[in-house]
């Protein structure tokens, strides 16, 4: 049969395609997505590709698939066997079989059973704006690259700003994801630190003779310590603060580092507060860590990349008293806000932060006298240039949703963690080990023989994935002892879920827990060899 080109010069479905190039004739009216036709034909294929995922998805068991990495390699080779760049495009029909490899491939978030990480099952309407932001394809970054997503930003950041309790002098920028927003956290830090000393954006760090040091708790994200090594800060710059027994930063302690050491060398750059850790959803107490960063004069930034849905929730929204405080504060809404990745904001207290750090001005972009007249971008609040108009879907969703559907999801998720928190602690081979502040439980299958503990709860984790019967989550755990072991967590990002789906995952993990148990230390046989 020969082919039947689309409008988008797409094969259309299911025609058995000859070799050959395969170019999109020029005429063809679909091919660009803005044009009239170019959104039918998106609409047409989103439709079809949603399709073609959802029967991928419904032939699976659990929220992963069930296979091992070797496994899943060789299935793509074999679902894909010309690769992904080929010379000649294969039409539709070659999209589709990559579709269909993709929810092979995928892990289902939807699936009760997926709680290993901050990875929420995004909502529909933020997904469908995902897809017209796409198509509109603008750039916050110059108000001729989209004066819609220049704007919408603009008002997502308000009224983000709002619910922290900023004021109106206050600004913010989307960026990448939680990382990204605690790197320029850091940035604005860093430079209004140094300030007095010198420029540091134009001579560097090198030779200055100050000490920097950046406080954060030493349950903090991973990427604070990163951005200290990427700005010339060093890793070696983190003064990490005990917590307490509820994982939260202990504000005494936090005292203490800030007195000690030599007062005329060491510079501190920031207090870095977390609300909602990222292995227990712990906060560190804001008014009291406010109070200390204050009293010193040093910067607070609130990470509350995991906690920023309590925004939203008037039954968690005191954990985040005191966030008015900070001087910047980090959000993810592609954790408690159920966006797709990637929706994170950095917000300032005071919007002129963010002009010593990236107040910028290039000719072809945003040229003095085009700013004066008004078309002004978000240039100049990014580290980015052009960057997607992520603002959309999250107007998108407060929109539909209102902050009080938003909010809502978050204490459904609170409820299941606290129902898995009993769950957990009446369970004869479990040991809770930190409940739910959040939406996370952390916890650990009891072996018979302790020596074993680490092995087998490491197992009983990769044997669910293997098997694609569960997403569990893990991290190591620092006792009394100072010793790290091996603690499983469930991360509860799905709403819908029921209490029965949550007891039905932790007997998972026992079933799981004593397989591997009776199995032993010897090979195991399920784990595939390395290849
Ligand atoms: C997830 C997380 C981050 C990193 O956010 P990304 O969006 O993954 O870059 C930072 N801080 C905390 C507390 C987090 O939980």
């Amino acid at each position: 049969a020969a082919r039947v080109p689309g409008p988008s010069g797409v094969t259309a479905a299911r025609t058995v395609r000859p070799a050959g190039p395969a170019a999109p004739p020029p005429s063809a009216g679909g091919l660009l997505a803005g044009t009239p036709e170019g959104l039918a034909e998106v609409a047409r294929l989103v439709a079809e590709f949603a399709r073609e995922a959802g029967t991928g998805l419904r032939g699976r068991s659990g929220p992963a698939p069930a296979m091992s990495p070797g496994e899943l390699t060789r299935l793509l080779d074999e679902r894909l066997p010309g690769g992904v760049v080929p010379r000649a495009g294969g039409g539709q029909e070659a999209v589709l079989a990559l579709v269909r490899a993709c929810a092979e491939a995928a892990v289902d978030l939807t699936d009760p059973r997926a709680a290993a990480h901050l990875q929420p099952p995004p909502l529909s309407v933020a997904a469908a704006a995902d897809a017209l932001t796409a198509v509109l394809n603008a750039s916050p970054d110059t108000w001729d690259s989209g004066p819609y997503a220049v704007e919408i930003e603009r008002r997502v950041v308000r009224g983000l700003a709002g619910a922290v309790g900023y004021g109106p002098d206050s600004g913010g920028v989307f960026t990448s994801g939680g990382s990204a927003s605690n790197l320029h956290a850091l940035l604005v830090a860093r430079d209004a630190a140094t300030a007095k000393l010198r420029d540091v954006r134009g001579a560097g760090m090198a030779g200055l003779a100050a000490e920097p040091m950046v406080f954060c708790s030493e349950l903090a994200h991973f990427s604070v310590a990163r951005a200290c090594a990427v700005l010339g800060l060093g890793e070696d710059a983190v003064r990490t603060v005990p917590v307490d027994r509820r994982q939260r930063m202990r504000p005494d302690a936090l005292d203490a580092l800030l007195r000690g050491g030599d007062r005329d060398t060491r510079l501190p750059v920031a207090v870095v507060a977390t609300a909602g850790t990222t292995d227990y959803g712990s906060f560190d107490p804001l008014p009291e860590v406010a109070a200390v960063a204050r009293a010193h004069g040093v910067r607070l930034h609130v990470d509350a990349a995991y906690g920023c849905g309590a925004l939203f929730s008037a039954r968690l929204r005191p954990l985040l008293a005191g966030i008015e405080e900070a001087d910047t504060v980090t959000l993810d809404l592609h954790k408690t806000g159920w966006q797709p990745a990637s929706a994170s904001v950095l917000l300032a207290r005071d919007a002129a932060d963010f002009v010593p750090s990236t107040g910028l001005r290039v000719a072809y972009l945003n040229p003095d006298d085009d700013g004066e007249a008004g078309y002004d971008g978000l240039l100049g609040l990014s580290l980015q240039t052009t960057r997607r108009a992520d603002a959309l879907k999250v107007a998108a969703a407060f929109l539909a949703l209102g902050t009080d559907g938003l909010g809502a999801l978050l204490d459904a998720c609170h409820d299941l963690a606290r129902q898995a928190e009993a769950a957990v602690a009446a369970h004869p081979r479990l040991a809770l080990t930190a409940g739910a502040a959040l939406s996370t439980v952390v916890f650990r299958y009891v072996t018979r023989d302790p020596a074993a503990s680490d092995r087998v709860n490491g197992a009983l984790r990769r044997r669910l994935l293997r098997r694609g019967t569960a997403l569990v989550g893990r991290t190591t755990v620092t006792g009394e002892d100072g010793r790290g072991a091996v603690h499983l967590k469930l991360t509860l990002l799905n709403p819908r879920t029921t209490r029965a789906e949550v007891r039905g995952l932790l007997d998972a993990v026992v079933r799981a827990g004593r397989a591997e148990e009776a199995e032993g230390p010897a090979r195991a046989p399920h784990e595939a060899p390395r290849e």
